[in-house]
């Protein structure tokens, strides 16, 4: 019922105008016949003072049509920068686990799962027991 209220709005103004400018048109003709100056003055006035009028009802439209567009594109904005802090927080995961598997590979070195310490693995005992924290490795 309120959807796309400033399109609403803008053809209000604009019927609003036309059926004061057609009533002003015909009520002139009317004063016409009582007095010719009077019906002519009020046939260019009334016109104008309803074309006028209709700006401000006019132009409150266009403010919530431009209102609503800018906060469509600050949504855009938003969600756009959302995904690509999210692609940065991956590619820094991604970065960062490819630097741990090179590390464990290209020496003997492996991380505790449980205490997160790094452990010589020509140093582990046949157990296998985490040096640092005791835990199975
Ligand atoms: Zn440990």
């Amino acid at each position: 019922m309120f959807n796309n209220i400033s399109e609403k709005i803008k053809t209000l103004a604009n019927v609003m105008c036309w059926i004061d400018i057609i009533v002003s048109v015909i009520i002139s003709i009317f004063i016409i016949f009582i007095n010719l100056w009077a019906g002519l003055i009020c046939l260019i006035l009334g016109p104008l003072v309803s074309w006028i009028g209709s700006f401000v009802l006019y132009g409150f439209g266009t403010l919530i049509e431009n209102s609503e567009k800018t906060t469509a594109y600050l949504r855009y904005l938003a969600e756009a920068e959302r995904k690509r802090i999210n692609k940065e927080k991956d590619r820094n995961a991604e970065a960062s686990a490819e630097r741990t598997k090179n590390f464990s590979s290209n020496t003997n070195f492996v991380k505790c799962l449980e205490c997160r310490n790094i452990v010589d693995i020509s140093k582990l005992d046949e157990s296998g027991i985490c040096p640092w924290c005791g835990c199975e490795m």
